[in-house]
């Protein structure tokens, strides 16, 4: 089987998918998060990962990085679109928001990061680690559909599956840093190596402890986040149903290049 984008996110997007297929999947690097479910967007041809397993079982530092971007790399994908949740280190970041993300700072540790471990040595570019051309028509797709979103932002990375303290929190912050999240890397530098284009979709669910004490930052409560989170998977759903058939048949931008 083939498919030409792959779609990484939480079991809701599953639906998303037309005549959908699941497959068992096996890479040398083991197997997928979930079994791979294969099916139409508006024409075009989607395989779908459930990141954290089908029944969300598997923390952010155990998640099968390498066998999630093998096992699309293999069916043929060239576009990776993804959706993650994300906690917010400036109060312009707001719960609610779509960020589409541009860079990130990878705070993780005893990840295996890489496919390039061993025989040749590959050393791959990494400064402009997400598609530009996709990331410009989520842009024009949030717009268009009057979404609240933020044009770019740079996600640090910590390994979880703990959140952060106060001060580590408050680090990242003054770093300049935008959102914090466990799942961006290694994903999207596997993807990069593999030569895909990887789009990240941030969905801001509340404020970082770090901005705490602020009466316009005040953390929500859990029953918020879930509210927010819940109400935004619909939102990026339907972003990504009007993304997907609208990626151009050729790739003009430089991810085919390592
Ligand atoms: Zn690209």
């Amino acid at each position: 089987m083939e498919a030409e984008i792959g779609i990484i996110g939480g079991t809701g997007f599953y639906s998303l998918l037309e005549n959908a297929t699941e497959i068992n999947v096996d890479t040398k690097y083991g197997k997928p998060s979930s079994k791979v479910s294969i099916g139409k967007i508006g024409g075009r041809s989607v395989a779908f990962i459930a990141r954290h397993g089908t029944n969300h079982s598997i923390p952010p530092h155990k998640v099968p990085y390498r066998a999630n971007i093998e096992a699309f790399a293999n069916l043929g994908v060239k576009r990776i679109i993804t959706s993650n949740a994300a906690g917010s280190l400036k109060k312009e970041y707001k719960p609610g928001d779509l960020v589409f993300t541009d860079q990130f700072v990878n705070m993780t540790h005893g990840r295996d990061d890489t496919f390039f471990d061993g025989g040749e040595v590959i050393h791959a570019a990494m400064a402009d680690p997400y598609c530009s051309e996709l990331r410009s028509l989520g842009i024009s797709e949030a717009k268009n559909a009057n979404l609240n979103f933020q044009e770019r932002g740079t996600v640090v990375v910590v390994n979880g599956p703990r959140f952060s303290t106060r001060s580590e929190s408050r680090f990242f912050a003054q770093q300049g840093f935008d959102i914090i999240n466990m799942t961006q890397y290694p994903e999207v530098a596997l993807a990069r190596e593999k030569k895909i284009c990887y789009m990240g979709i941030g969905i801001v669910t509340d404020y970082d402890v770090g901005l705490e004490g602020n009466e316009e930052t005040k953390p929500v409560t859990f029953d918020e986040v879930q509210k927010v989170f819940s109400h935004n998977v619909e939102k990026i759903k339907s972003l990504i149903n009007s993304v997907v058939p609208k990626i151009s048949a050729q790739r003009n931008c430089g991810c085919q290049n390592i």
